[in-house]
């Protein structure tokens, strides 16, 4: 296939969530590797993104999700010691409301403290379950739509104090037996 060209904020988010998407189906059908269809999923996803004919479900599906999954750490699985978290570090503009928030043990919570949740995970070393990345990815286009900086280039944004670190955002996967959909 030919080389991607991104060079906008908003190519940059469309093509992360094509993978993440391509992603979410290998680990659901329990696939060891991708495979062709895989990749295909990924392609026609990006193309639908960035002509319009597809967009990326709203944050409400995650809030469904969220619900489901009841009170348990969204990073770790950990059920005891509970706290509500910040996807977005509030001190980065994060916002004290539902979509912004879930449950994380005092552990992860305290682990990640005001770090960005890609850089974190960097740090953990560990891929975080799809679903936070999801909606991380959710939270990053809809700041970027607020405030305009959707369709700079994304060099423009890497100096800006930003909830999210645009450089960071995965483009690639592990293969799909290392990944998990949530914590359960
Ligand atoms: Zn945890």
């Amino acid at each position: 296939m030919a080389k991607q060209k991104i060079e906008t904020v908003r190519e940059l988010i469309y093509y992360s969530y094509a993978n993440l998407a391509m992603a979410h189906t290998a680990v659901e059908k329990k696939q060891e590797k991708y495979e062709m269809f895989n990749f295909m999923i990924r392609a026609k996803l990006f193309k639908g993104l960035k002509d319009g004919t597809m967009n990326m479900r709203t944050i409400f599906d995650d809030e469904k999700i969220k619900l489901q999954t009841g009170q348990i750490c969204n990073y770790c699985g950990a059920t005891e010691k509970l706290a509500l978290d910040h996807i977005f570090p509030q001190k980065y503009g994060g916002q004290d409301n539902a979509e912004n928030l879930i449950f994380a043990c005092r552990t992860c919570n305290s682990s990640k403290g005001k770090k960005d949740l890609i850089k974190w995970m960097i740090f953990r070393g560990q891929f975080l379950p799809l679903m936070i990345i999801r909606r991380y990815l959710k939270l990053t286009f809809k700041y970027c739509i607020e405030n305009d900086l959707i369709d700079k280039q994304i060099a423009e944004l890497k100096d800006l104090e930003l909830p999210f670190k645009i450089e960071l955002l995965p483009t690639s996967y592990p293969k799909p037996n290392l990944l998990t959909l949530n914590t359960e």
